[in-house]
């Protein structure tokens, strides 16, 4: 079990079924075919592992966050308590999310074929063969179902930044430890890769780069309400998925395109662009976050 960020650029993989033997069986790869093994990054146990503080080579839970606060620049009278609970629980959720983000596409492999196909006089490929659903741009139904359960796809608010290395930045992907947010359209930049990668989703339209993204902070209340025994008791049952949707904060919500796309900065509307009418203020300290993405 490894963090697969570094080397898969995701959270985790869904693959065939290997046999006793060595040899990959037919995983749920086209109809009639048997199963898929779901490999999920070990960032998640050791969010556990930090939060336990039963592992001697992992930060301890609390320490990670509030360090994350301090490397983010900000300000000593302006950090909060974060605490290890509240952490835990968000790790919880996107740890739940990758897993029935990866669920779907070994129930998606069961029906449908998604070896690539071979069109005569057309370039070979390696797209996923995987449905495409109403208004998205990609076939990826990990996400597409996210989105439909949750309203979006949560994502750990990031900071990341020299000194900071690596795996900082892929912990923080597993923990959210400055919280979670949501854009409005998960596949707003996914690029179609052609024949540069395997098992990527199509686009079906190329990127539009002057769109903006949305992107909504997820409050921790509905964190806590996900794991509150009213919900899944009576909740649940009276609204359905209503019960389980992030809200969405339009108040608190920011646009943004990603850096080198297009011209902004993150802010909280056009008119704290760079470009505007007026000096942009200072940008935060907080910089990156390029929206790591689980395939
Ligand atoms: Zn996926």
């Amino acid at each position: 079990m490894d963090i697969m960020l570094g080397d898969r650029n995701a959270f985790s993989l869904t693959k065939p079924w290997v046999e006793s033997n060595g040899k990959v069986a037919k995983g749920a790869r086209e109809p009639g075919t048997r199963s898929s093994v779901i490999h999920m990054s070990r960032g998640y146990v050791d969010a556990m592992r930090m939060y336990f503080n039963n592992d001697p080579t992992l930060t301890e839970l609390g320490r990670f966050i509030n360090d994350t606060q301090y490397l983010a620049s900000i300000p000593i009278e302006d950090t909060i308590c974060i605490n290890e609970d509240s952490a835990i629980a968000r790790s919880t959720i996107l740890f739940e999310d990758t897993l029935v983000h990866e669920l779907t596409h070994a129930i998606s492999g069961a029906y449908f074929n998604i070896i690539p196909l071979r069109t005569p006089g057309v370039p070979s490929h390696h797209h996923v063969y995987e449905p495409f659903f109403a208004g998205d741009r990609c076939n990826e139904t990990g996400h597409a179902i996210s989105s439909y359960i949750f309203r979006g796809n949560p994502i750990g608010l990031c900071q990341w930044n020299i000194p900071q290395n690596y795996s900082s930045r892929w912990l923080q992907q597993h923990i959210g430890p400055l919280g979670l947010y949501w854009p409005d359209k998960w596949d707003t930049w996914f690029e179609d890769q052609g024949e540069k990668d395997s098992c990527k989703p199509r686009a079906v339209d190329p990127v539009e780069h002057r769109a903006l993204q949305r992107l909504f902070p997820v409050p921790q209340s509905h964190i806590n309400t996900m794991f509150s025994h009213q919900l899944w008791h009576d909740e649940i049952y009276r609204f359905g998925l209503d019960a389980v949707r992030m809200p969405r904060m339009d108040k608190w919500s920011a646009e943004w395109t990603p850096m080198g796309m297009e011209k902004g900065i993150w802010g909280t509307g056009r008119e704290k662009w760079n470009d505007g009418p007026h000096p942009a203020p200072a940008s935060p300290g907080t910089q990156s976050d390029d929206g790591g993405v689980a395939l």
